[in-house]
Formats: C-alpha cells, sequence, structure tokens
C-alpha cells in the first residue's frame, strides 16, 4: 500500500487491514513515497517523519510492515518502479498494490500506468465521496481482471483533513492512532500554515 501518508491515519489502517483480511493476504506492506509524483508543487512533510509515523502505527500489527524502498530511492517516487523491485524481493509472491478508489481512478495517469497492471494485481477499496461505479466503468477498458474492487468500511478523512485540523487547533484523536497525534505534536508538523 503506497502514499505520501502526510500523516497516516485510521482511514488508511482499516483499508489495509480490510483488504488484508478479505483477500487472506500475509502481509500489508506500507511504503511511505519520498517525492509524490502526483503532487509536485505540493510541499510535503521530511519522509523520515513519513515514515516514523507508518512505523507508529502499524507495530501493534504481526500482518503490517512499512517499507523504505522509495524513501531510499529517493527522487520522484513512481509506483512502476517499486512494483518491479517488489517482484524481484518476492519472486514466488502474488503483489497486490492496495490503493483506494480515488487513487485507482488515476492511474492511466501514473508512469507506465497500463505496465503496471500487467504487472500485479490491484485492490481499490471505497473512499467516500468516490463513486466505486464511475470509477469502475472509467476503467472497464483497460482493466482486464486486474482490478479487484473491495467495499470496505467507510471511513471519512484523508490527510488533508487531519493537517487543517492542527492547523485550526481542532482535535484529531481517534482520527490517528495515540502514537501518532503524539508525535505530530512532539515534532509540531502541521502547525505552520500546510
Ligand atoms: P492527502 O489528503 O494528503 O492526499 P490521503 O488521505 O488521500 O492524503 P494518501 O497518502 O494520499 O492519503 O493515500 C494513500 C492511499 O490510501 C491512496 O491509495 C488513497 O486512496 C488511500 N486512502 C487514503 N485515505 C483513505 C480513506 N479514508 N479510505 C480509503 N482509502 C484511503
Ligand atoms: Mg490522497
Amino acid at each position: 500500500m503506497g502514499g505520501t501518508f502526510d500523516p497516516i491515519h485510521i482511514g488508511h489502517l482499516v483499508a489495509a487491514e480490510e483488504a488484508r483480511a478479505v483477500f487472506g493476504l500475509d502481509k500489508v506492506i506500507f511504503v511511505p513515497n519520498y517525492q509524490p509524483p502526483h503532487k509536485p508543487n505540493v510541499p510535503v512533510t521530511d519522509p523520515e517523519h513519513r515514515y516514523a509515523m507508518v512505523l507508529l502505527s502499524i507495530y501493534t500489527n504481526p500482518y503490517f510492515e512499512v517499507s523504505r524502498i522509495e524513501i531510499e530511492r529517493g527522487g520522484p517516487s513512481y509506483a512502476i518502479d517499486t512494483v518491479k523491485e517488489f517482484r524481484r524481493l518476492y519472486p514466488d509472491a502474488e503483489i497486490y498494490f492496495i490503493t483506494g478508489a480515488d487513487a485507482i481512478a488515476e492511474i492511466l495517469s501514473w508512469k507506465q500506468g497500463m505496465e503496471i497492471l500487467q504487472l500485479c494485481k490491484f485492490i481499490a477499496v471505497t473512499r467516500p465521496g468516490y463513486d466505486i461505479e464511475k470509477v469502475k466503468e472509467k476503467l472497464r477498458p483497460v482493466n482486464n481482471n486486474s482490478i479487484e474492487f473491495l467495499k470496505i468500511t467507510e471511513i471519512n478523512i484523508s490527510s488533508t483533513e487531519i493537517r487543517r485540523r492542527v492547523r485550526e487547533g481542532k482535535p484529531i484523536k481517534y482520527l490517528v492512532l495515540d502514537t501518532v497525534e503524539n508525535y505530530i505534536y512532539k515534532h509540531n508538523l502541521y502547525a505552520g500554515g500546510r
């Protein structure tokens, strides 16, 4: 499951856990990006902070891991590079890329989007505000069974909303894990104008 995770919130965690349970996945690897290619002009938080918050969110789930692959690679984090690297690292595994409905809707604008669809399967989970039927329709011409759509318990939260709430002094408790809430305040993230 790739993302900017700026910060990771319960929407990410619920999506990952439901996908894991339904598809019987052996593990879910969270892959925080270094530089999101689709958000070129948006400043993102230091990857080490984003990585730390993912780690603080996942360590209690024995199925969850976090990878530094995109952080170590640096530069724009293209999914195609990461999927190829995971295929090298886990040659015998069946790899599923977990995304939300908003992200999968944009897959054709990803670098070598069509090629990624040949290299791994996708689990596209429902997300409030995104009509899964419309997304399915949009992707029908390219979806040769590589995308599985999964209806999950929908959590209407985004990292953008969390950042806004911190900036406005509103509570984020229970929207992110306590460990992440504490980390955000300790490092004074999101307070200054983001
Ligand atoms: P931002 O508002 O900064 O874009 P975000 O909440 O969308 O943050 P991302 O890091 O962009 O989080 O998303 C990583 C992945 O998690 C994407 O595939 C996205 O679709 C998915 N995702 C994020 N939030 C949810 C949610 N509430 N429900 C389901 N999927 C989600
Ligand atoms: Mg997003």
